[in-house]
């Protein structure tokens, strides 16, 4: 399975990304609101200038308190992305999140963000996928193919 198969399946259309000068307090309103856990900092929608995760905000007022509300995203964004193409193989962004130990990561084509995947989206396919595979074996044993 790879990864334009995933955003095929998800509901949340069009993406969700956040400017750089944008506030803290902003992004965390939007994170709460929508029921997401990372936001991608573009300057444009369509470039990946960083990303700014749930744990980001939460590390930096476990920290220094909530001081940071009023701050600029781009002081506490990640401002190196790993991202993956459409075509990439589902199993391999599995190994790049546990490797970066992160849950997120946007899907890019010719340099414009084109979706965001996380590790839920992952799984999920990883299930489905797993569950046709043991549907077809189960086929093959019974001699229904
Ligand atoms: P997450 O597990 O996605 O909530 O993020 C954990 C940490 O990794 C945060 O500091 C994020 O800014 C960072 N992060 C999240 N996704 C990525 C990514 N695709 N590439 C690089 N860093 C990331």
């Amino acid at each position: 399975m790879q990864v334009r198969h995933i955003l095929q399946t998800k509901t949340q259309k069009g993406i969700l990304t956040i400017k750089p000068e944008d506030t803290i307090s902003n992004a965390a309103g939007i994170l709460s609101e929508k029921r997401i856990g990372a936001l991608i900092v573009s300057n444009n929608g369509k470039s990946v200038d960083g990303i700014l995760s749930e744990r980001d905000i939460v590390r930096e007022i476990g920290k220094n308190g909530v001081g940071c509300m009023s701050d600029c995203v781009s002081k506490y964004m990640t401002k190196t992305v790993v991202a993956c193409g459409p075509n990439d193989k589902v199993i391999l962004l599995m190994s790049k999140m546990s490797e970066g130990r992160f849950r997120h990561m946007p899907v890019v084509d010719n340099g414009e963000l084109i979706g965001v995947v996380s590790i839920g989206d992952v799984v999920k396919a990883r299930i489905e996928s797993i569950e046709q595979e043991n549907a077809a074996l189960t086929d093959m044993i019974h001699g229904n193919v």
